[in-house]
């Protein structure tokens, strides 16, 4: 739809009829993320007004086309409708419900109207007003015809104390809880479909995240940091900020290949990868780490390898996608955005110096003792402090 003759916006909110006496801090982040993206599309003074459960975007300028699927991004946004204010009176209602209408139907189409009465003293019930819409409607449009079950067209209008809302289009949001309100986390991304498609989940569950790649230059090419970055851009535009950390690996890799038996160099590599995401999240107070872990999917992913990490963690690994499978995880990733990077080819350190028969049922005192004596304090804190950093804002950008 075009947007270019819209300068207000309503933004239903989701869960946060759910918190209670928390509820202003949840609608001061929510609308703090708006603020954020409106102010990176549009140019010219805004204002943001809590209007019942629902926020009020407007403008004394249209909005251009980009916000809508920007807005669609924020988590804790329910829907999000453009829609036309008028007086408040039955007659301006009509008219605005008919231009509006008149510019979308260009073919025979069935409709609805609903109407929300905020203002109970409006002298018309929601009943009557929208008897009296459809009534117009049907009378001016030819191509219309109702369908209370199952209309294609939803004809929505809210009458507040102060203007009549008339809107035909509803835009789904990501829905969930606002950025940041529920913690930090560090979300380990690699390449695939999977990481990704984890951040997605987290990010709809108000959880502010940095992101962190383990990059094994030199022994992959730098087309894979590239391909993370553009990601990292999806990732960030379901955030009101974000940083990326490159955190050289390589060498750390290497390292263990050569001392550790060749069926315990991936599950080794996965538990480095925490030990530094937990010196990150020291660093930039983080709660708790996120992966893209699948139950059963590859062998590091299988309970005894998942268990093994999560007694070296300092924080809970989350894994959202733990009861996933993959067509569901790839379908998933196609709806975010995330899909179209993911089946980018990149090398893959992990493959490389993949071992034959990657271990499914660690030996606990192997795993114990060489760790013991293995503890990559300092080559750790060295990739640490060589981390290449990168920050996006709101939009990805
Ligand atoms: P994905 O599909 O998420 O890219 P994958 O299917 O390649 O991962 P694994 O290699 O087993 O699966 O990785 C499991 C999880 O470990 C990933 O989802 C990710 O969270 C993390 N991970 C793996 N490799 C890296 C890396 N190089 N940098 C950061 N995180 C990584
Ligand atoms: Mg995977």
């Amino acid at each position: 739809m075009t947007m270019e003759n819209y300068n207000t916006i309503l933004l239903n909110v989701d869960e946060l009829w759910l918190k209670g006496k928390n509820r202003p801090l949840y609608y001061k982040a929510a609308k703090r993320h708006v603020k954020e993206v409106v102010k990176l599309l549009h140019t010219a003074p805004f204002q943001i007004k809590n209007d019942n459960q629902r926020l009020v975007l407007s403008s004394q300028e249209n909005f251009c086309g980009e916000l809508i699927p920007a807005l669609q991004r924020i988590p804790g946004l329910f829907s999000i409708a453009p829609v036309r204010p008028v007086a408040a009176n039955l007659e301006d209602i009509c008219r605005a419900a008919i231009s509006e209408t008149e510019a979308l139907v260009t073919r025979p189409t069935s409709f609805k109207v609903f109407t929300k009465r905020i203002d109970k003293r409006f002298p018309h019930d929601s009943m009557e007003v929208s008897r009296q819409v459809g009534g117009a409607l049907l009378e001016k449009i030819e191509q219309l015809r109702v369908d209370v079950h199952h209309p294609e067209l939803k004809v929505q209008i809210k009458i507040t104390p102060e203007w009549a809302y008339v809107g035909i289009r509803e835009f789904k949001g990501v829905g969930g809880l606002p950025f940041a309100m529920t913690g930090n986390l560090v979300t380990l991304l690699s390449g695939g479909f999977d990481s990704p498609v984890a951040s997605y989940q987290m990010a709809k569950r108000g959880c502010r995240q940095s992101f962190v790649f383990f990059y094994a230059y030199p022994f992959v090419g730098e087309d894979v940091k590239e391909k993370i970055i553009k990601m990292s851009r999806v990732l960030a535009s379901y955030q009101r900020e974000s940083k990326l950390y490159v955190i050289p690996f390589g060498e750390i890799q290497k390292a263990i290949a050569k001392t550790c038996r060749e069926e315990y160099r991936t599950i080794l590599f996965r538990k480095l990868m925490v030990d530094a995401a937990n010196l990150l999240a020291d660093k930039i107070g983080a709660d708790a780490l996120l992966s893209g872990d699948a139950l059963g999917q590859v062998s590091s992913q299988t309970i005894g390898n998942i268990s093994l990490i999560d007694q070296i963690s300092k924080r809970p690994v989350f894994r959202p996608l733990l009861g996933n499978n993959k067509a569901e995880i790839i379908a998933l990733s196609r709806r975010i955005g995330t899909h179209d990077i993911s089946v980018i080819p990149h090398d893959d350190a992990c493959s490389l110096f993949a071992p034959k028969h990657p271990i499914i049922k660690p030996d606990k005192n192997y795993w114990d003792l060489y760790n013991k004596q293995n503890q990559f304090c300092d080559a750790l804190s060295d990739a640490l402090s060589n981390a290449e950093v990168f920050s996006f804002n709101a939009l990805g950008k």
